[in-house]
């Protein structure tokens, strides 16, 4: 035994004996359960089974139903739900939540505007919990399309609209990756100082200087506005019912005007988050995969990451799961030879690999590139390959039954999202093909790409997995519709598989993870939620690790993006 083993013994005895006299203080310190009762909670477990009640206890759910309540027990809170609609948290299983939270300025989700008047009332409301001068954004997660029923043309807000919205602040907004974007009066005389031409209606044309305006606000970043950032990204994550994200990181950022919004600083990037871990404040969870892009054959960075991190580190709260959603190879193009060498060695290392597909071909070139790494490992006597990896392939609008069943074969599973096709689709671009899909049998679960070319709620992924409508109110996808309970399950129980976690997370059953969702109206009665309001459910009162981390149950919180949604 060496010296440090023997200290750290006699700590552990003196903590021991410490514990009575704590105990005698407050002997419910650390046995405190809370009680929810009188409401539906749609466990999402294999028989559906719908309870009015349950306990959570340190951080799990203790009791589910009648059974096991501790009526009058001192140590129990109990809140009574007066019959609303609880399902399990919500588990994003591909978005950025990390690239979210680096936005500068103050970031505004206009999501859930139907309308220029109701993305103006959302910028006002947001402004009013701003101090005058600071920058109000919105980057990215919106479209033009949302304001505008088909077939009325789309337009940005004016400059004198954003003006009058929001008079004390400078505000710049923009579109996606890349722009365009559009200013009021104080943000129009920043850019204009700076550089950044911005037209007679404020608009900022897309790519150079949009991009220019996005990288001057970047300047002003320090890691305390970043910690804001992401604090205020869980914060409309827990609003709308999303408490656990798997995030898929950025690209790598060059550090200059030609990085977009899903750009980040490839080490630096995590640097919030690592700081909120250790101050206690997370309020969801966010595991984590390593996105890596880089054309050199020999993969040095996806190897080194490989040789010096761990997969399936950390806690419940942040853990790093995998590598997505690249694999190395230039954007958009997998098959080459750094895409085949990154592959092989994920494979190798044993970890778990993400990637996303979007066109019509190349979800053919990943799944036979990873056929072709799978059969390489058996050949090497190895007999299960990548079969027991669970490589997730994301997205897929064009995804055939053909190679559904290749990839299902090989073990993987299919990621998939409403919110972009919502946002921008069109009647060729649809999908995916969420009927043919589920009907396969391959593992398959929700997730929104939100926060650049998607949104981030569920409630509107689920519109339109459920109608198939995009936001001018046209069907594009009305074969390959869901119902509303086989749509939430994508969402719930099925995505605890994609976090390797489903023993954990998905659903509420005795011993998993606490994390719920009071629903503000039944997503589960088309009466009371006609197709067209699913998109506007919001969460009531979130509970993530058994914690409440956001409670609306009086209707008070005015939240800056409930704005734009019926009261
Ligand atoms: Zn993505």
């Amino acid at each position: 035994m060496t010296m440090r083993t023997k200290i750290l013994i006699g700590a552990a005895v003196l903590a021991a004996a410490a514990q009575p006299a704590l105990a005698r203080s407050d002997d419910c310190e650390g046995n405190e359960s809370l009680r929810l009762v009188n409401g539906r909670f749609h466990t999402m477990d294999a028989r559906d089974s719908v309870v009015n009640s349950v306990v959570i206890q340190n951080g799990k759910f203790a009791a589910v139903g009648p059974h096991g309540m501790n009526e009058g027990d001192r140590c129990t809170r109990s809140v009574n739900l007066r019959g609303r609609t609880v399902v399990p948290g919500i588990i994003d299983n591909h978005n950025h939540i990390v690239l979210l939270g680096l936005r500068p300025g103050h970031d505004t989700r206009l999501e859930n505007a139907n309308s220029i008047a109701e993305a103006l009332a959302t910028l006002t409301a947001r402004a009013s919990q701003v101090p005058a001068g600071e920058w109000i954004t919105s980057i990215g997660g919106f479209s033009r399309n949302q304001f505008f029923p088909d077939p009325v043309p789309t337009r940005f807000p004016t400059i004198e609209e954003l003006s009058s919205a929001v008079p004390d602040h400078p505000v710049f907004i923009m579109e996606s990756f890349f722009g365009p974007g559009a200013a009021n009066e104080k943000g129009r005389d920043f850019f204009v100082t700076n550089g950044v031409p911005v037209g007679a209606d404020g608009s900022i044309a897309a790519f150079g200087p949009s991009l220019t305006a996005l990288f001057l606000l970047r300047q002003m970043q320090t890691l305390e506005t970043q910690k804001r950032g992401l604090q205020d990204a869980m914060t409309y994550a827990a609003g709308i019912g999303v408490t656990t994200h798997l995030d898929q990181g950025g690209f790598p950022a060059v550090g200059d005007a030609s990085d977009g919004a899903a750009n980040f600083h490839k080490y630096r990037a995590y640097d919030s988050l690592r700081a909120l871990l250790r101050e206690r404040k997370l309020t969801n969870r966010i595991w984590i995969n390593f996105l890596h892009l880089e054309e050199d054959p020999a993969t040095p960075e996806l190897q080194a990451r490989l040789d010096n991190a761990f997969n399936e580190f950390g806690d419940d709260m942040v853990r790093v799961l995998g590598i997505g959603e690249f694999t190395a190879g230039p954007f958009f193009l997998p098959g080459g030879p750094s895409w085949q060498n990154g592959t092989r060695l994920v494979a190798a290392a044993g970890w778990r690999n993400e990637n996303h597909s979007l066109s019509t071909s190349d979800f053919r070139v990943i799944i036979d590139g990873w056929q072709a790494v799978h059969d390489e490992l058996v050949d090497a006597d190895k007999p299960e390959g990548i079969a027991n990896l669970r490589w997730v392939l994301a997205h897929v609008p064009f995804i055939t039954p053909e190679y559904t069943e290749k990839l299902k074969a090989l073990g993987g599973g299919l990621s998939v999202l409403g919110g972009w096709r919502w946002l921008t689709g069109s009647d060729a671009q649809n999908g995916p093909p969420f009927r043919d899909i589920l009907a396969s049998g391959i593992p398959v679960g929700m997730s929104s790409d939100g926060m650049q070319i998607s949104t981030m709620s569920p409630w509107i992924n689920l519109y339109y997995v459920v109608t198939g409508r995009n936001a001018r109110g046209v069907p594009i996808n009305a074969a390959q519709t869901l119902n509303r309970k086989d749509a939430i399950r994508l969402y719930t129980a099925n995505n605890g598989w994609f976090l390797n976690a489903e023993d954990k997370l998905g659903t509420i059953e005795v011993g998993k993870l606490a994390d719920l969702v009071v629903l503000s109206a039944d997503y589960f009665s088309p009466a009371a939620v006609p197709d067209e309001a699913i998109k506007d459910l919001r969460s009531v009162l979130t509970i993530v690790n058994g914690k409440i981390v956001y409670d609306d149950r009086d209707g008070s919180r005015r939240d800056y993006w409930k704005a734009g949604l019926p009261q």
